[in-house]
């Protein structure tokens, strides 16, 4: 991330959640990841996982962020877990562009449970 003044490259409102400049609420966070609700959630369970590292979508990953998509996998299983979406299932989303909605250009898994998901998405 290069610094230009007080304007981030690559900084989303994501990145002022990471620096606690704005509120949300945090329900996993390590050196590397954080994970809080959403604040519109169409689920009852409905957390994003971000990688602290401002990379826009999986489009924009390179190899080397290759361990960090793997841990954030692994850490949504893990949150899906401690929110008790185990047993009934639950689904990890991540939008990539225009087509799939993408809003916020910072990376992030959505972790949805705690109802029936439908599918195809619409
Ligand atoms: P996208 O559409 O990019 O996949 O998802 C962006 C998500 O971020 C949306 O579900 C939206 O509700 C959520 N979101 C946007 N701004 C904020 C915020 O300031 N705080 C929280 N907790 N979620 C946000």
């Amino acid at each position: 991330v290069s610094n230009r003044g007080d304007k981030m490259e690559g900084d989303t409102i994501f990145g002022k959640i990471i620096r606690k400049e704005i509120p949300a609420a945090i329900v996993y966070e390590d050196e590397e990841v954080l994970a809080f609700r959403d604040i519109a959630p169409v689920a009852p369970v409905h957390i994003l996982l971000i990688p602290k590292r401002p990379i826009v979508n999986v489009a924009a990953a390179t190899e080397e962020d290759g361990v960090l998509l793997g841990r954030l996998m692994l850490t949504a299983a893990r949150i899906a877990k401690a929110e008790g979406l185990e047993e009934t299932g639950y689904r990890i989303v991540t939008n990539n562009g225009a087509h799939a909605g993408q809003t916020v250009f910072h990376l992030h898994l959505h972790i949805l449970g705690g109802r029936a998901l439908g599918w195809p998405p619409g």
